[in-house]
């Protein structure tokens, strides 16, 4: 259920933030202008007083606010696409985020929002987060286990079960829309360590701290080379603007840049490193249903970069991070492009460093990216996590691969990999990228297969367990 969760995230999002007004305190519902008045004038009257109701025409809403101890009206307008605003005004999505903003700034109105005029029906009851995931508010959750432990509510980790995703620190779906990202991080927030994290042509990635209002944060810090001159640079700052577009529990997240001796990028840390080495060196205590488990979050993690018209054109087993054994993140997003409104792929002009053994046939003879070729991508990617970080078509060169490919060759099924899973790689390897699932349906087939034998293997623990010993 929870991963099903997850997997939903932004939409469900949407709609708790399209209805949360209904459980805010100044959220009146269907009271007339006369009402709205009486409501505002009983008791004490101050400058900024508020309450929000639904006007006769339906689904539109009124801003009434005192001032001066005069009630104001204004109508909330609403555009074709939904968003609104006051005449004029910034629009948002949402009541509840124009109500934030209008209480910050007052954009045309007499004067900034103060006090809500609180309806009796939630007087006493204002909504909430639950306990574990309050914090996430202000962007950062506090270390699972220890809040899980603190609560000790309904909320807390049953210590029989595998830590998920949300269990851990550094998940955090809900992003506040008021927490500005701090795109330009200070010299002085930053602490470096000597430890290399990895290293590539554009310099190397560092382990750090940052430094924030709301504590430490262990960081990856990606530097350039000082030498590097002009053209590297720009290529460092579209990766940050791609990064600085994304947000998914399954997806690296940047933090920010910082411009001092180097330009630095800085990213949440994933502390146990690039899948392919993880799993080369712990084959005999990474389970299957693990490795299913991971897959399933990098295609949950693909399936956001495809609905955002992202594709990412390097996805790869070593650029799948880990923050534990349980929970992966998509990363490096050096070769990644945001596909205009109307476009399905992105043509390159020239054929660059690529790496060809996970591209598709289309990338190879027509330099044409999409997220269906990401797709293609994952299939190599899911061949290298079932063959625990083996080396995908052995020893054959690039141009090998494509003519291998184009003669409708694939890679057999790694010895471990079950037969279901071997399934969906082929799928992947389609060769014409018309015929080729999208993410929406490879996620599908993630899911329902991991959700099958996770439930079977948990059973099948259960009955162990309550076998009587002999
Ligand atoms: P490149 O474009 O050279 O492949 P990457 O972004 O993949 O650069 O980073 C190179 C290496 O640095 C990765 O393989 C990984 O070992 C390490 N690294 C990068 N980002 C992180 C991170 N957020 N957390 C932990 N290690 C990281
Ligand atoms: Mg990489």
């Amino acid at each position: 259920m929870e991963q099903a969760i997850i997997s939903q995230a932004p939409q469900l999002e949407k709609l708790i933030a399209t209805t949360a007004h209904e459980k805010m305190p100044w959220y009146h519902g269907k009271i007339n202008r006369q009402e709205g008045e009486r409501r505002l004038y009983s008791g004490v009257q101050p400058d900024g007083k508020f309450l929000v109701r639904d006007r006769e025409e339906l689904g539109s809403f009124a801003l009434s606010v005192m001032y001066g101890k005069t009630v104001y009206h204004y109508q909330i307008l609403q555009d074709k696409s939904g968003k609104l605003s006051m005449p004029e005004g910034t629009k948002f999505d949402t009541i509840w985020q124009l109500v934030e903003y209008l209480k910050m700034k007052p954009d045309g109105i007499v004067t900034v929002l103060g006090e809500a005029c609180v309806n009796g029906k939630t007087a006493e009851k204002t909504p909430s987060l639950p306990a574990t995931r309050r914090s996430a508010q202000n962007g950062y959750t506090p270390p699972p286990r220890a809040a899980a432990l603190a609560s000790n509510s309904a909320t807390a980790v049953p210590v029989e079960r595998d830590l998920l995703p949300m269990d851990c620190d550094g998940f955090n779906p809900y992003h506040n829309p008021n927490d500005i990202k701090r795109f330009n991080i200070q010299r002085e927030q930053l602490l470096m360590d000597e430890v290399e994290l990895g290293s590539g042509n554009f310099g190397c990635v560092k382990k750090g701290v940052l430094k924030t209002e709301s504590g430490q944060i262990d960081v990856a810090i990606k530097v350039l080379k000082s030498e590097n001159e002009k053209l590297v640079k720009e290529e460092m700052m579209r990766e940050a603007e791609i990064m600085h577009q994304l947000s998914n529990p399954f997806i690296v997240r940047m933090l920010g840049l910082c411009n001092a001796e180097n330009l630095m990028l800085v990213m949440e840390m994933a502390a146990a490193g690039p899948l392919n080495k993880f799993l080369s060196t712990r084959k005999d205590s990474v389970s299957v249903e693990n490795i299913v488990n991971l897959m399933h979050q990098v295609s949950m993690g693909m399936k956001y970069l495809e609905e955002k018209n992202f594709v990412h054109r390097d996805l790869a087993a070593r650029n799948v991070l880990l923050v534990n054994q349980q929970f992966a993140k998509i990363s490096d997003f050096g070769l990644s492009k945001a596909l205009g409104a109307d476009d399905n792929y992105y043509k390159a002009r020239t054929a660059g460093k690529w790496p060809l053994k996970w591209y598709a046939p289309e990338c190879i003879n027509y330099h044409k990216f999409s997220s269906k070729s990401d797709v293609w991508s994952f299939g190599v990617t899911m061949w290298e996590a079932f063959s625990y970080g083996g080396k995908p078509y052995k020893k054959m060169k690039g141009q090998e691969v494509s003519t291998f490919i184009n003669n409708g060759g694939r890679m057999e099924c790694p010895p471990a990999c079950p037969e279901r899973m071997y399934t969906v790689m082929k799928e992947c390897w389609t060769y014409s990228h018309e015929d080729r699932p999208d993410f929406k349906k490879v996620e599908e087939s993630m899911r329902t297969y991991h959700y099958s034998i996770s439930g079977k293997a948990k059973l099948e623990g259960a009955d162990a367990a309550a076998e009587p010993s002999k």
